[in-house]
This record gives C-alpha cells, sequence and structure tokens, in this order.
C-alpha cells in the first residue's frame, strides 16, 4: 500500500518511494544538544522519529538511520550567536564539557529506552567526527564557498542558485530588519559559521588549517548524514525550528560541495507548548520525564499523550490532559487483557477490515490520532477475542506502547497507588530530607512503618513499598 508523506521540501505530501528503489530507507535526524536534561517537548520529536521508523518497518521497510548526538558547536542562537553550549555548561556546572556530555548523553537515551524509542542502527557523536567536517570545510573553501573571516570560516550563501530552499522566508525583507546581529565581516547578512575560531579558554578545539577551531553545528549534520548515508538519502527528520536555519544551511553546505540537496524527503514536527507558547529550556518551562514520573505520570502515557495530535499541528500540555492519558493508557492495558482472556471468535473480515484501515490511517503522513481511534474501536469490540488481543499486539509495533507487557504494569500501578494520609507523609519526609532534618525524616520513617509501609532510600530517590 502506498505510503504518503509531507515533505516540506515540496510543501506537499508526496508518495513514499525510496531513492534508490530498494527496501532500505536511509534516514538522518538531528538529535539532542547534550547541554543539559532533554525535557518533553524535545521527546515529542523524537517520539516522532520513532513512530516514523515502525510505520516504515511496519510496512516491510529496512532502516539504516543515523541521530546524532551535538556535544560540540551548537552556539546559543541557531545563528551562530553567543556562546557554545558545551562550554557554557561546563563552566556553570564547573566541570568538563565532555563530562557534561556524557553524563547528559547517558541520561537522554535512559529517557528514550523508558519511552521504548527504538536506537537508530548509528548513534553519531559530534566530536567522533572532526577529521570528516574538517574535510567537508577545507572543500568548500576549495570550491569557493568558504571564506575565513576574524571568528571562523563562513559560507557565502550568494555562491548558491538559491537561497533559502526550503523555509519561504523572504531574506531580503530581514536584511533590513533588526534580527540579524551585522557582521561587518560577513558578505551576507544570512552567511553561517562552517567553522569557529576557538577562544583561549575555550576547551573543545581542534587543529585545523586556521588554528585551533571547532565545527560549527550546521557542518556537523552535513558531514555525518554523508559519511553513513551518501551524498543522498531518502529521509531527514528535525523540529520545525531547524526548518529556518539549521536545515536550510544543511542543504547549503551539501549543495556546495555535491551540488545536491542532501535528502529527498524532509519532515519535521510541530513543537509542544505550554500555555500557548513555545516549551524550551530558555523560557524556563520545561518538564522532565522524571518530572512527569514524580507526578505519577509514565513515559508510555506521555507518548499516548503525544498521539493525540498529529505531528504536525501543536499540542498543549496541561497536566490535567497527560493525567488523562495515563489513565486511557490503563483501559488499553485493561482492554487488551479482556481479550487476550476472551475466547469468543472474531470473523476474519473483521480483522481484516481493521487492518486495513489502520494501515491506510498510518500510512497518511502518519495519522496517529485517528489510528488511536481504530486501536479503541478493537479495544470496545464487545466480542472478548484471542484474535483482538493478537491484533492489538500487531498495531503495537507501531504504536511501541509495550502492550506486551500490560499486566506487568497494572500490578505495578496497583502497588504505588498510596492513600492520602501516606503520600503526605511522605512528601513531608521528602522536605526533611531536603532540609537536612534526619531526626524528623527518622521519625517519619518510623511513622510509616507503624502504618505498614517500608521507606528504602536508594540513589535515584525514595521508594515505598507495603509491608
Ligand atoms: P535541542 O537539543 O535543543 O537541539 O533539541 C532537540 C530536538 O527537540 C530538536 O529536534 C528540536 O526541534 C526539538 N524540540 C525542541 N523544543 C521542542 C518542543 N517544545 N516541542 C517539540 N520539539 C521540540
Ligand atoms: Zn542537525
Amino acid at each position: 500500500m502506498a505510503i504518503n508523506f509531507y515533505n516540506t521540501l515540496t510543501h506537499k505530501k508526496e508518495e513514499f518511494k525510496t531513492l534508490d528503489g530498494n527496501n532500505v530507507v536511509r534516514m538522518y535526524s538531528c538529535g539532542p544538544t547534550v547541554y543539559s536534561y532533554a525535557h518533553i517537548g524535545n521527546f515529542r520529536a523524537y517520539i516522532f522519529m520513532d513512530t516514523l521508523r515502525r510505520v516504515l518497518k511496519y510496512n516491510g521497510y529496512k532502516l539504516k538511520h543515523v541521530m546524532n548526538i551535538t556535544d560540540v558547536g551548537h552556539l546559543e542562537s541557531d545563528a551562530d550567536e553567543g556562546e557554545d553550549k558545551m562550554e557554557k555548561a561546563a563552566r556553570k556546572e564547573n566541570k568538563d564539557p565532555y563530562e557534561i556530555a556524557q553524563y547528559y548523553t547517558d541520561v537522554f537515551l535512559k529517557d528514550m529506552e523508558k519511552l521504548h524509542i527504538d536506537k537508530t542502527e548509528i548513534i553519531a557523536k559530534a566530536t567522533d567526527h572532526i577529521q570528516e567536517m574538517l574535510e567537508f570545510v577545507e572543500a568548500l573553501v576549495e570550491k569557493g564557498y568558504g571564506y575565513e573571516t576574524s571568528r571562523g570560516i563562513y559560507f557565502d550563501i550568494s555562491k548558491l542558485d538559491k537561497y533559502p530552499v526550503l523555509s519561504n522566508r523572504n531574506i531580503d525583507d530581514q536584511i533590513a530588519g533588526a534580527r540579524v546581529e551585522v557582521d561587518e565581516e560577513k558578505r551576507n547578512p544570512y552567511d553561517f559559521a562552517l567553522w569557529i575560531k576557538a577562544p583561549e579558554n575555550h576547551i573543545m578545539k581542534w587543529e585545523s588549517p586556521w588554528g585551533l577551531s571547532y565545527p560549527g553545528w550546521h557542518i556537523e549534520c552535513s558531514a555525518m548524514g554523508r559519511k553513513y548515508l551518501g551524498d543522498q538519502f531518502d529521509i531527514h527528520t528535525g523540529g520545525i525550528d531547524h526548518i529556518p536555519t539549521h536545515h536550510e544551511n544543511e542543504i547549503a553546505q551539501s549543495k556546495g560541495l555535491t551540488g545536491k540537496v542532501p535528502a529527498k524527503y524532509w519532515m519535521h514536527v510541530e513543537f509542544l507548548q505550554v500555555d500557548g507558547g513555545k516549551m524550551s529550556k530558555s523560557l524556563g518551562n520545561v518538564y522532565t520525564l522524571d518530572e512527569l514520573q514524580k507526578r505519577g505520570i509514565e513515559p508510555l502515557a506521555y507518548k499516548l499523550f503525544c498521539f493525540t495530535a498529529h505531528y504536525r499541528t501543536k499540542l498543549n500540555f496541561t497536566f490535567d490532559t497527560v493525567l488523562a492519558s495515563q489513565k486511557a493508557l490503563r483501559r488499553l492495558r485493561e482492554g487488551f487483557l479482556k481479550h487476550k482472556a476472551g475466547n469468543e471468535a472474531v470473523e476474519n473480515n473483521t480483522i481484516e477490515e481493521y487492518k486495513k484501515r489502520f494501515l491506510e490511517t498510518i500510512n497518511d503522513d502518519l495519522n496517529m490520532p485517528a489510528a488511536m481511534g481504530i486501536v479503541w474501536e478493537v479495544v470496545r469490540n464487545e466480542k472478548k477475542s484471542k484474535q483482538l488481543a493478537d491484533l492489538l499486539l500487531e498495531f503495537d509495533k507501531v504504536l511501541g506502547l509495550d502492550l506486551e507487557n500490560s499486566e506487568k504494569y497494572l500490578n505495578e500501578e496497583k502497588d504505588i497507588e498510596l492513600p492520602k494520609n501516606i503520600i503526605d507523609l511522605i512528601e513531608k519526609r521528602k522536605e526533611a530530607r531536603k532540609n537536612k532534618d534526619w531526626e524528623l525524616s527518622d521519625k517519619i520513617r518510623d511513622e510509616l512503618k507503624d502504618q505498614g509501609y517500608n521507606v528504602k532510600d536508594t540513589k535515584d530517590g525514595m521508594t515505598v513499598e507495603k509491608l
């Protein structure tokens, strides 16, 4: 069955076909900059990326998929202004930037596991690919696309036949505007940094023909994508914020070097919002998966919440709506188990019809809200049948909600349903520990024991079990 994806490059839905006509999809996704914890807005992007992978696999494709880890060169603003995010975080936390990168990469990958996001075939760390990046930049300079200033090597956009190609922003309009800081040495206001000369105290820096320096964020993705996937590959994904600068510049670089737009389909996920505005680290209105878990919301419930909106529409986050998804997840698990325990027969036609509609829906540019509608129809089918349980497991290849382990999750949930007075005591004990009031903390622990609850302190926090 045909798959249709919306392509940002052509501004329309197009039938998906691999470039070389075989069944291996070559795909690149812009990954995290590991200077801080990834927030649930970021994870909306990775849930989208994973659902896309799953839909392709469901259709019989194999994947060669690269996700990068940016551990150097991403400056505070995407338009090459400000400091390197990694160096800034390292200074703030009084640590080595490599240590910072390792720590946040590990937490990120653990969070991805909690969301049942499959590992991409290749995870490419920027600092492991400095040589490829440097060669890319040297080749661009040789071809006349790169020039040196006192800050670094810049890409000359006027050398291209067309810029921009992905976004329809009018660069002439913005030249006069105040959005771009004027750098007198740049030939054109929208020229961007390929390679950045390292200030004295910059820790992450490498030898280059232009002295100790480091790569720009855009060249990282171009060089790593090309190394693993070739000059042109099938799909490139990212968040909508990547369209006007990061992806535009990736395209510029590849066109400079190879004459080609590096990917055939460009797919972008809309933002998760809070109170109608963007959720972002710089605005300080972010939540992590950990924070949701502390409020009784499982990572998989957050994933189910993401399926309530199409990936190309904004999604507004509130605790009430995410809690509703937590409850929905419980109903889904219960519904699955009821079918699993059932022994009524369902006609083959019914099953085939469900399958057909599900496939049509996911192949229509990943319409997950509608696909969930079909899932609920199956759950609510009055006939309780193992065939329907199997069908839900089949659909779960795309949903990635780990329905197979429904019973385990429901049991765990029962275990953590605590009475209000116990929750209050736990909160008081947390507060006492935060204030280093060990005497009070021990007293509350004894009180909890008297009420039949055992408290254990682990490195990840506190666990409570019924005695
Ligand atoms: P960063 O680590 O800041 O480079 O962002 C990682 C990914 O998260 C990128 O693909 C961004 O486009 C995406 N992203 C950032 N904020 C949000 C948000 N509020 N909603 C959805 N995606 C986001
Ligand atoms: Zn990228």
